[in-house]
């Protein structure tokens, strides 16, 4: 069995989260080991906004530059469209601080660089957690052990850590949800600055990305999990047929074998967060619905604190616990507005659409802006600026 020198962690799960978690570990002093079960680590998905929070929350990491330049501001936070074109709140220059924009892949890739290379594992599945008084071990699908003195479980939403350590906690919820996303061809529709289009029950997004790419997505009804469409593109396509332009350009612009599609769900909230030497991040432990664009901004959060608690000398129960009680009421607050929200913003009752869409035209984009401002309302604790190994 292998064991780590020195003050140790394991953390699986390359995605934001974990990725994230082992730069702030490093950075306060912690030998890291991250492994993935993927055979690479996966250049996927599509894009994806970061509001302030975020963007706070990677430069305590010290990674804010490679996140800005990777990035590109969108006004889809501030921009509420109807499907015939009207504005029902319009970006104001100088209004709401833009979120940013990038491309999952690309944001990946500039995480995964202030890694070690040495210190990533691919094709490592964690299969197998156990913790005593002195350290946690893994166990891999291959058979492999690793033991560490602190194990970080960012394996996502269907977490592997969580279900062997809280083997009570609730499975994730299907929220009547289906998404879909891409990605238009470099330079095919541009310039877009970003938007939403409110449809009853429907709502489309695009985001400017590096490139000249646009990200857009659909989000839509749908009472059972599992839905397959032969061809999803074509699908999106007579879903938001006669709506205004850009979203067909971006459509015909859009490669179909590209189009992702996913059943949203989502965690309850969870009683705790950290049992021992073991703790939950990102996903694994809040996974909530995309509809206030916070899951991977939390994730971010998640990972400075963790990093902050751990660069003292406590003892690692102590350590996890605080960042429990830190993370756990903010956190659990964002999944729980993040499930309200679509009960109304995709309500398919015309009564309910009618009511929202006129009193989203009667609101100024301050209330907006001072709505968001609860969620973008953090301050990172800062971290150890030298590694302390
Ligand atoms: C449609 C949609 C749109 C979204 N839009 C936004 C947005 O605009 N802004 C935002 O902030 N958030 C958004 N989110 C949420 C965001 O995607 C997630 O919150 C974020 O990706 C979670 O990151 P994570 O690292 O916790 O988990 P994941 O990204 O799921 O990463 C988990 C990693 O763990 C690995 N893994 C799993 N099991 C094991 C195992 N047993 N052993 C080893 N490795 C394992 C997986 O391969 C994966 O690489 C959106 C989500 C969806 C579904």
């Amino acid at each position: 069995m292998e064991r780590e020198q020195g003050r140790s962690a394991i953390v699986v799960g390359a995605g934001i989260g974990g990725l994230a978690a082992a730069i702030g570990l490093q950075r306060a002093g912690w030998t890291v080991t991250l492994l993935e079960r993927a055979p690479q680590l996966r250049e996927a998905g599509a894009g994806w906004s970061f509001a302030p929070n975020a963007l706070r929350a990677a430069d305590a990491l010290g990674v804010g530059t490679e996140f800005r330049a990777c990035s590109v501001p969108t006004e889809a936070g501030a921009t509420m469209r109807l499907p015939g074109g009207e504005y029902l709140i319009r970006f104001q220059p100088g209004d709401d601080p833009p979120l940013l924009a990038n491309h999952r892949a690309d944001l990946q890739r500039v995480l995964a660089r202030q890694v070690p290379a040495d210190g990533v594992r691919t094709g490592a599945e964690v299969t197998g957690v156990r913790q005593d008084d002195d350290g946690v071990t893994v166990t891999c699908g291959d058979g492999r052990q690793m033991r560490a003195d602190l194990l970080v479980g960012a394996d996502g939403i269907h977490s592997t850590v969580r279900r062997r350590v809280w083997p009570d906690a609730p499975q994730p919820v299907f929220q009547r949800i289906l998404c879909w996303r891409g990605v238009s061809a470099p330079g095919s529709v541009w310039p877009v600055s970003g938007f939403q289009t409110w449809a009853r029950g429907a709502r489309f997004g695009a985001h400017p990305l590096t490139d000249e790419r646009v990200f857009w997505f659909l989000t839509v009804r749908q009472e059972e999990p599992g839905a397959h469409f032969a061809d999803d593109l074509g699908e999106v396509a007579a879903r938001t047929h006669g709506w205004h332009e850009p979203i067909p350009a971006l459509l015909a612009a859009t490669p179909p074998e590209t189009v992702l599609r996913h059943d949203i769900y989502d965690l309850d909230p969870l009683p705790s967060y950290a049992k021992g030497r073991i703790a939950l991040l990102g996903d694994a432990a809040h996974a909530m619905t995309p509809f206030l664009a916070q899951g991977a901004c939390q994730a971010l959060e998640d990972a400075v604190v963790l990093a902050a608690e751990a660069a003292g000398r406590a003892p690692v129960p102590h350590v996890l616990n605080r960042y429990d009680q830190v993370r756990r009421p903010r956190t659990q607050q964002v999944q729980r507005m993040a499930r309200a929200d679509p009960k109304l913003s995709l309500s398919t009752s015309a009564a309910t659409y009618r009511l929202m869409t006129a009193m989203t035209r009667l609101a100024s984009s301050g209330v907006a802006r001072r709505k968001s401002a609860r969620l973008w309302n953090w301050t990172p604790p800062a971290l150890p600026t030298e590694v302390t190994r």
